[in-house]
């Protein structure tokens, strides 16, 4: 799960991190208030949309020569400009594809004097299996490209669980990142600082691009992403709480709402399955005869027809879907409830691609029982194998 950057902000101020003063606006009559608040002379007016490169990014509404999505403003007057041009309007960035996202919510910050802008995020070294500091002195831009063009520029930082951030690690990330004077001075409370939020929130990044120094010497934390393990949220209330549903995938969120597990994906078949070794190979023969899934649900063990119903709806409403291939192999899962599922929802929404379904296991006879008796136009296959060739065939034919 993804938040906002003045979000983002606001958790590591509460773990003492310096960050610019800011409102978030959700009008343009709140522009001038915001601003006033701010201490001036120098603002700064944020798109606030889950997405990066926002400031090299376009507004589709405007003339290409306008301005993006992050922009400075030297008076109050000029805050409320570039809001009136922002709000409401679509921001397309290098994260966000062609369509691009609406902004909706606009952070007014206290603008502030670059001397050098670094490069810092905080994730899981799975090959270490440590949280890692990954630090550069190229930060502002693209990270992806400096880890492409010079990866001798990124220096990576494992951290002991059991001893925490050391002064020895605070000096090897300043060392990294050249700080000194006043910045390496801030950089003994900063970094042990993102390490306990990162920790204590069970975050999966935490991205500081960029981190900043400022012509005074210290350091601030200028644009800040972040994202939580979202197996970890149960256990955060607050956190949850930050949740913009405005800025998700309406598939993912219907699914998240049934506790089903469900990825997009670029093909055009759909793919009901349970579990996900089932999912794979599902995936993988449909690939070996030629085509590719346009998604996958998996439905889990122990689902109910109510569940089921709702992962073939959430199939289904995919426009990129062209056939569906139920696989299901019954352990826990019996088949009779997946064959009432899919009736169920078929009822709902109808079925206007063709359905390929294979059952095998827990109650198997029934299941299949129920489909044919339902009248509806489904296939039935004997294995993966044949399932797979079946639902291609279909889409081909
Ligand atoms: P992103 O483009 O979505 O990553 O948004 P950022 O928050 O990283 O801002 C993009 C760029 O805007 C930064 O790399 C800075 O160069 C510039 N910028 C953002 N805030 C300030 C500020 O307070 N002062 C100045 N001078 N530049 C800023
Ligand atoms: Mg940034």
């Amino acid at each position: 799960m993804n938040i906002h950057e003045y979000q983002a902000k606001a958790l590591l101020k509460g773990y003492g991190a310096p960050v610019a003063e800011g409102v978030a606006i959700l009008k343009v009559e709140e522009a001038e208030a915001a601003a006033k608040s701010l201490p001036g002379p120098l603002y700064v007016v944020k798109s606030q949309i889950h997405a990066g490169g926002r400031g090299k990014g376009k507004f589709k509404e405007l003339s290409p020569e306008a301005k993006g999505g992050v922009r400075l403003a030297k008076s109050i007057d000029e805050v409320v400009a570039h809001a009136k041009e922002m709000l409401g309007h679509t921001l397309v960035t290098a994260q966000t594809g062609e369509a691009g996202k609406q902004v909706n919510r606009l952070y007014i910050e206290d603008g502030a004097d670059i001397a050098r802008e670094l490069y810092c995020s905080l994730l899981v070294d799975r090959s270490v299996g440590r949280v890692a500091f990954v630090v550069s002195t190229e930060g502002g831009m693209d990270i992806e490209a400096v880890a492409h063009d010079t990866p001798e520029k990124i220096q990576t930082i494992a951290i002991d669980p059991e001893a925490g951030v050391t002064a020895a690690d605070v000096a090897a990330i300043s060392k990294a990142l050249q700080l000194d004077g006043a910045a390496a001075e801030d950089a003994k409370s900063l970094f042990p600082a993102l390490y306990k939020a990162f920790n204590e929130k069970d975050m999966a990044l935490l991205e500081v691009n960029p981190l900043i120094v400022m012509k005074d010497g210290h350091l601030r934390v200028l644009d800040a992403k972040m994202s939580f393990d979202g197996n970890a949220l149960f256990r955060h209330d607050d956190v949850k709480l930050l949740r913009d549903e405005t800025e998700e995938d309406a598939k993912e969120i219907e699914a998240s709402k049934w506790d089903l597990a469900y990825v997009a994906l670029d093909g055009n078949i759909g793919c009901m399955v349970n579990g996900a070794g089932l999912a794979m190979a599902t995936m993988d023969i449909i690939k070996l005869y030629g085509k590719e899934p346009a998604n996958f649900c998996d439905v889990g063990g122990g689902a109910g027809k109510e569940k089921v119903a709702a992962a073939f709806k959430i199939i289904t409403a995919d426009p990129k879907v062209e056939g569906i291939l139920v696989n299901i192999f019954g352990g826990i899962m019996k088949c009779d409830v997946i064959a009432e599922g899919v009736i169920a929802a078929v009822k709902e929404v109808g079925l206007k691609v063709p359905l390929v379904v294979r059952l095998e296991g827990t109650n198997v006879e029934l299941g299949k029982k129920i489909l044919n008796e339902s009248g509806l136009a489904i296939t039935a296959a004997d294995d993966l194998d044949d399932a797979a060739k079946k639902i291609v065939a279909a889409i081909n034919g």
